[in-house]
């Protein structure tokens, strides 16, 4: 029994890290070469990849972060997102979608997700209040929510969008990368996401000088 459940659990694998870099020898020479340099954390390679990934997915700037959690932090705070404002998101996400509006001070304020697990958004209008500041749809799962639509009703409403887009580097919608629709932004380069670091990491993105 327990065998036969240990078998079923091993086919879905919790991580694919072993495949992805069953070739490594190309890291290594890089990694020879960067760590003469003793450039460890900010500094002409994190502002390489910055570059890189901007134009990649089509935005001005990209800053690199520890975590798609702190990318998410920041975004709020670059956004204005201040204690005692309400932040519409979904609850079905990882808890640092949540974690982030509560760490800057602002309420969360649940809407439902559809059929496809992404914001309903034909509920998100009847929850916006007065005190409402930002809307932050999640890509749940590397899945884009409709965007287009999330964007019009925060434009009618006159809030900010911040794209919980952690999960979701190189989805598009439209041919147009998510990520680039939102105010300002965050991806997550955690090892189990599309394009991740070797250890924690994330990027926030703007459009905005
Ligand atoms: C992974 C993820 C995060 C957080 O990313 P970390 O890099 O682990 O901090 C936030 N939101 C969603 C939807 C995620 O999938």
């Amino acid at each position: 029994m327990t065998d036969e459940v240990g078998k079923n659990i091993s086919r879905v694998k919790y991580a694919y890290l072993d495949e992805q870099f069953s070739d490594v020898d190309q890291y290594f020479s890089d990694l020879r070469e960067w760590v003469k340099t003793g450039e460890f954390t900010i500094g002409p390679y994190v502002e390489k990849f910055e570059r890189k990934f901007a134009d990649y997915i089509g935005v001005k700037h990209a800053v690199g972060t520890n975590t798609g959690t702190g990318a998410l932090i920041l975004s709020l705070k670059a956004a204005g997102v201040k204690p005692g404002d309400e932040v519409i998101t979904v609850p079905n996400t990882f808890v640092a979608t949540v974690g982030a509006i509560v760490a800057v001070g602002a309420t969360p304020v649940f809407v439902d997700c559809d059929e496809r697990y992404q914001i309903d958004v034909d509920k998100i209008s009847s929850a916006v209040t007065l005190r409402t500041k930002a809307i932050v749809p999640v890509h749940w799962a590397g899945c884009p929510c409709d965007i287009d639509r999330v964007v019009e009703i925060a434009t009618d409403n006159g809030l900010k969008v911040i794209e919980d887009a952690c999960p979701a580097v190189g989805a598009k919608v439209r041919g147009r990368f998510v990520g680039t629709f939102g105010h300002v932004n965050a991806f997550s380069m955690h090892p189990l996401k599309p394009l991740n670091v070797w250890g924690d990491g994330g990027i926030v993105v703007t459009d905005d000088d």
